[in-house]
């Protein structure tokens, strides 16, 4: 072990796997285990999708390697789709790069942008590919915390200047994982502002643009005066289709960091199977993506009203969610995150993730994932409705 990478060795270490132990003795004891840790649809990918994909995987053009800036048709199915959605307008030639899966996009910005000794900016709690990804390029990463108070949206004027002058990457995700807040287009303008005068590019993640309630519809980075010029904004078919196992995605906005994104890529992948990026043109222009959205987001809503209602009537005073298909809710006194999850596993058999998987500011919460359906989610918030009281 010890020729491992000092990239590798320094790590940080995994913070579910004593989870995932207790998960596993828990089964092993004959448990019945319902998991609300994991954030992967539970649904299928629809049949309109799945159909098109059929017909690619037979279609012999398809089985050789893509061009490497990606199909054609894919960058104008997303141009498209931005246009109708968003009002943006995209070049497809230059402002669209297709990505195995928006993770793989989000890893490898750091490397465009960021040399060793760099600073990125990044939120906690957060997806933590944000931080490894600037480690990875042997950046430091200046943590945003967001805090309940600012409701989960980060104060810019509360980051070092210091830093912030040595920055080149502030990452962003709204729809947020884990804390479900969304943004306004006032605080995007804010970050175009300091954006501008800091000279850094801002990545914004929007893994979760479609999965949004009641009337609040999520709104791109690109739609903000000004935030084409300072921002890639990453895209992905995996929650928006129940499409995670497919993996694709994609980058857009600002040629200059969509064209270095590309010139790496270039060099360490040989892009996504044709008939993959086919089926994605499907998903994303086919009339059938409109209803079927509006049923994921009816789906979710229902299940978050269950979950909410649940812990409120538990003693948490929780205000529905607005956007991503997780409750992020505060510990009782005198847990941790860790202690809390783990109490819960073993008094009811329900996984939760504890918030400190996402950061140190995540300390204190624990994510809830919408992602089973009904009856076992009722089934699981009456099993913790009858353990614990929030106090
Ligand atoms: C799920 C998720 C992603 C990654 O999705 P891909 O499957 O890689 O496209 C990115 N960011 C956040 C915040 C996510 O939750």
């Amino acid at each position: 072990m010890d020729r491992l990478a000092e990239r590798i060795r320094k790590l940080p270490r995994y913070l579910f796997a004593e989870i995932d132990k207790k998960v596993k003795e828990a089964r092993d004891k004959g448990v019945d285990v319902i998991s609300l840790g994991i954030g992967d649809p539970d649904s299928p990918t629809p049949d309109y999708i799945v159909k098109r994909m059929q017909e690619e995987v037979a279609r012999v053009v398809n089985h050789s390697y893509p061009p490497d800036e990606g199909l054609a048709e894919f960058r104008e199915a997303v141009a498209e789709y931005y246009g109708r959605r968003h009002g943006v307008d995209l070049d497809p030639q230059h402002e669209i790069v297709p990505l195995i899966g928006s993770k793989e996009g989000i890893a490898h910005i750091a490397f465009c942008f960021t040399d060793p000794g760099d600073v990125n900016l990044v939120p906690d709690p957060g997806y933590p590919v944000y931080s490894i990804g600037t480690l990875f390029a042997g950046g430091l990463p200046q943590l945003m915390p967001l805090l309940q108070q600012n409701n989960f949206i980060p104060d810019l004027d509360n980051i070092p200047v210091e830093a912030a002058r040595r920055a080149k990457l502030l990452f962003l995700n709204y729809p947020n994982n884990p804390t479900g807040a969304v943004a306004t287009s006032d605080f995007f303008a804010k970050v175009v502002q300091y954006a501008r005068d800091y000279k850094l590019i801002v990545c914004h993640d929007a893994a979760y643009s479609e999965i949004a309630f009641d009337d609040y519809r999520p709104i791109s980075f690109l739609e903000v005066e000004g935030g084409k010029d300072v921002a890639i904004e990453f895209g992905s078919l995996s929650k928006t289709f129940n499409m995670t196992g497919w993996r694709l995605g994609y980058a857009v906005g600002s040629r200059t960091a969509v064209e270095a994104l590309y010139r790496f890529k270039t060099n360490v992948d040989s892009g996504i199977f044709k008939a993959i990026q086919q089926a994605g043109v499907e998903a994303l222009t086919n009339p059938q993506m409109e209803p079927f959205i509006k049923d994921l987001r009816t789906l979710y809503q229902r299940r978050r009203d269950i979950a909410v209602q649940a812990l409120n009537e538990a003693g948490w005073d929780l205000k529905p969610s607005q956007g991503t298909f997780y409750l992020w809710a505060p510990v009782p006194k005198g847990y941790t995150s860790t202690e809390f999850v783990s109490t819960i596993l073993e008094q009811t058999g329900v996984v939760l993730t504890p918030g400190r998987g996402f950061g140190k500011y995540g300390e204190g919460y624990f994510r809830i994932a919408l992602t089973v359906d009904e009856k076992r989610l009722q089934e699981a918030m009456q099993r913790i409705r009858n353990t614990i009281k929030f106090n």
